[in-house]
């Protein structure tokens, strides 16, 4: 067809969908050819083809009847990552900005979660409670040789196991850049690999996950009793230690502790090294708090430091919060930051933190915020207007609340799971580099906790 212009269709694509999504996706798809009325494009997996058409099949098309109204068929073909380019494909992800050539590299990328760039091993406070646990992380990132296999973090809720799990991510991308490495929860491996079975892409997803050379899952403790997730990871686990390949997990609870987890993987998770985060005591809080305190730029008096220190003592998450809350209350709100200010702030995170926060408040919330109908946040609606509140929704949802991602689908409107895990994590990445966004989602929260 001698109009037809691929770049074209990408610059529609790129004006309807939000970066993200057409960086993360839009940008991994070839065009092929065209035939009748059917447009045939390249992907590089099975995963990425299924991603593609179960999303935006209907969005493809609509761009490529702009350029040729005849086309109403699409048909995406794998390209296996070493057939080369042709010619003619090379010149065209020249031309277009954001596309390039798909390596397997970026296959692994769009796996893995985003890191946070404040979770680095520069930023993690070390004491006694998590010294051990620092030491073990920064040899096995360190390291050229596999020495320790694997590593098994775990410690309670809010003590810094992610925190550390994304700096050894961090420093290996700094410093053995060329060694893979994927990042991710047990609740989305366990959901990428449910999705493989039904996608009928079980080869993609064990080719991802055994030839890695770093394989990271937090909260591994989710893929207790789920007996078909815990046989697969332990085929992948099997294959990459043969393969000298090194392996990291954390969980909330000790190996032995752990329920429902099969008794050939718990003695395997025995056999590296374990170590544990102990609850914080007072020097390291203190530590932990004067460091955030620079971070954040704030000026807090010492007795303000001590006092937190001394009255929240449960996980550093909560320290964070308390911080957060007080220099909420100093800049919105002009308060002069010192002990009484501290106190009545503190009153508040202990009421917010033994209320249950209901998904039916956080939708009402959202409606309330973004002027929308109850209705449009469980349509199926993809404007802007609509579907970006519902994706904060969806990440409130999972943040807040200890549904599962189908659960949260189904409140809202009988979405899948994978919309709702697109969503959250979508959310999530868009905080972390838009502090306008970061903001109003911060206040969302607040309302819902204070309600
Ligand atoms: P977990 O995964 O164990 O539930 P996180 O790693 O998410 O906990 O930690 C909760 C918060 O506390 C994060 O913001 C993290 O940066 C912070 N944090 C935890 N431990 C430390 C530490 N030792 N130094 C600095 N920040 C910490
Ligand atoms: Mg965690």
């Amino acid at each position: 067809m001698e109009n037809f212009s691929w770049n074209a269709v990408l610059d529609n694509l790129k004006n309807s969908l939000d970066i993200d999504t057409f960086e993360g996706w839009i940008t991994h798809i070839h065009y092929d050819s065209i035939s009748g009325v059917t447009l045939t494009l390249t992907a590089p997996s099975q995963f990425i083809k299924n991603w593609i058409i179960n999303n935006y099949q209907n969005l493809i098309i609509k761009a490529a009847q702009q350029q040729s109204s005849k086309i109403s068929n699409l048909i995406i073909n794998i390209r296996s990552f070493d057939t080369p380019l042709t010619q003619e494909e090379l010149q065209t992800s020249k031309k277009t900005t954001n596309t390039h050539i798909i390596t397997p590299k970026d296959a692994f990328h769009d796996i893995s979660f985003k890191l946070d760039p404040k979770y680095t091993f520069d930023n993690f406070v070390v004491g006694k409670p998590n010294e051990f646990a620092y030491a073990a992380a920064k040899r096995i990132a360190s390291d050229k040789t596999v020495s320790f296999n694997p590593l098994f973090i775990y410690g309670g809720v809010g003590l810094g196991k992610t925190h550390l799990m994304h700096s050894i991510a961090w420093h290996i991308t700094k410093n053995n850049p060329e060694r893979k490495f994927l990042y991710l929860s047990a609740e989305k491996f366990m959901h990428l690999f449910i999705q493989a079975l039904r996608d009928k892409s079980i080869l993609d997803f064990k080719q991802i996950f055994r030839t890695t050379d770093v394989l990271m899952i937090d909260d591994f403790q989710f893929i207790s009793g789920k007996e078909q997730t815990q046989e697969e990871f332990f085929h992948s686990f099997n294959s990459l230690m043969e393969q000298g390949k090194q392996i990291i997990l954390s969980a909330d609870k000790a190996p032995s502790n752990l329920l429902q987890i099969e008794e050939r993987i718990m003695s395997r998770l025995n056999a590296g090294l374990v170590a544990d985060i102990h609850a914080t005591n007072y020097e390291l809080r203190i530590g932990i708090l004067e460091s955030k305190v620079k971070q954040l730029k704030l000026k807090i008096p010492e007795d303000v430091i001590k006092f937190l220190a001394s009255s929240i003592t449960s996980n550093v998450r909560e320290l964070e919060g308390a911080l957060a809350m007080i220099n909420f209350t100093h800049v919105e709100m002009r308060k002069k930051i010192d002990l009484e200010m501290a106190m009545e702030a503190i009153s508040e995170i202990v009421k917010s933190n033994n209320k249950v926060i209901t998904i039916d408040q956080i939708q009402k919330a959202i409606c309330d915020n973004f002027s929308l109908k109850f209705s449009d946040i469980l349509s199926n609606k993809r404007t802007k207007n609509i579907s970006h509140p519902r994706q904060i929704g969806m990440y409130l949802a999972k943040k807040l609340t200890s549904l599962s991602f189908a659960d949260i689908g189904k409140k809202f409107g009988g979405k899948d799971h994978s919309t709702v895990l697109y969503a959250a994590d979508k959310i999530e990445k868009a905080i972390a580099c838009d502090p306008e966004l970061e903001k109003e989602v911060n206040l969302l929260e607040r309302i819902l906790k204070n309600q």
